[in-house]
């Protein structure tokens, strides 16, 4: 009998586990960037040492760096580009290139999120994920890459984002990144 109930739970578990969407821990990333000393919803103050602080002492940011293989990771904080907060891309030498573009308005929360979508991409782009993407079509190919990876950062960001406006936005994108991705194999 307690077998029986045991097997029932595993199996009604492994069900609810198909259907149902994870749980977002989206108050994570604020808690584990307060843990550092930072406030997440102060203004991000552009030194080194904040920048340091996200990237070494946020686990979830962490983790994303340490799933770069070998390769070094250029951070550039700044310069300024009005609609873009973020950039990655891989230099003519091997190194990964990360910029979060300046904006007076943006917090802490909101460069650690930039950061974040930008290490996924520099993941996509190390692994060789982007490549095989580019592989999948014959047409528009690179197109087809950047909306597969945008679709992967967008939904990190979806899951990491904690107001409802930026989530409903992120959604918004995720949806057209999609859509881009499914025009593109036709
Ligand atoms: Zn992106």
């Amino acid at each position: 009998m307690k077998i029986l109930l045991l097997l029932l739970i595993l199996l009604s578990h492994s069900a609810f586990s198909q259907v149902a969407r994870p749980k977002t821990p989206y108050w994570g990333l604020v808690d584990e960037i307060e843990r550092t000393g930072l406030v997440a919803y102060q203004k991000y103050d552009w030194t080194d040492k904040s920048l340091q602080k996200l990237l070494k002492e946020v686990p979830i940011l962490n983790n994303l760096v340490s799933e770069i293989g070998r390769r070094k990771i250029v951070y550039k904080m700044g310069g300024e580009n009005a609609g873009k907060t973020g950039f990655a891309t891989v230099l003519k030498n091997g190194d990964l290139y990360i910029q979060v573009y300046y904006a007076k308005h943006l917090k802490n929360i909101d460069v650690a999120l930039t950061l974040g979508h930008e290490l996924v991409h520099a993941i996509h782009i190390d692994s060789g994920l982007f490549d095989d993407w580019k592989k999948n079509t014959r047409s528009n190919q690179k197109e087809y890459a950047e909306c597969m990876s945008e679709t992967g950062a967008y939904t990190w960001s979806g899951i990491y984002a904690s107001d409802t406006r930026t989530r409903e936005w992120i959604a918004s994108q995720i949806k057209n990144y999609q859509e881009c991705t499914k025009r593109l194999l036709r």
